[in-house]
């Protein structure tokens, strides 16, 4: 038995699969985050809500077939940024996804149009909620700071 982390989406509650396994309980002390503690966005795929999570949002869950922890192996956070837009803020928007390792710029293509913010910050800090986010040029990176 494996354990992966995950968050549970804020909207839909279908869990978003951390792609960081531990095979044991011990491990699972250590919550897999960046360092300085933030919070990030994240996009859940199966309903489109991207939403706040801290890592105090981190559950684990076991994993009792292998294809579960197979099919997040080769997972990578990826971060989409979009512009913020609020009074011509020249911010960004950060959201991160668990897609493929490999993952390219366009498969973003495929997702960033639907977008629904609920309550998300710019690096700012304008706050937007509302849909048609990622109209137009977004950024499109691996993330850090996360486990290898
Ligand atoms: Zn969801
Ligand atoms: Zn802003």
């Amino acid at each position: 038995m494996s354990f992966l982390p995950t968050l549970s989406c804020k909207y839909c509650s279908q869990p978003i699969w951390l792609p960081f396994p531990s095979p044991d309980e011990t491990s699972q002390r250590q919550i897999p985050w960046p360092q300085d503690g933030m919070p990030r966005n994240f996009l859940c795929l199966l309903c489109m809500r991207a939403c706040e999570y801290s890592p105090e949002d981190v559950q684990w869950r076991s994993v009792q077939s292998p294809d579960q922890v197979g099919l997040n192996k080769g997972m990578a956070v990826h971060r989409v940024s979009l512009p913020c837009g609020t009074d011509k803020c020249a911010g960004l928007v950060h959201i991160l996804v668990v897609m493929r390792g490999e993952a390219q710029y366009q498969e973003a293509s495929s997702f960033v149009g639907r977008i629904y913010a609920m309550n998300i910050a710019c690096e700012r800090g304008h706050r937007m909620s509302g849909p048609s986010m990622g109209y137009g040029k977004y950024g499109f990176a691996r993330d850090t700071g996360w486990p290898e």
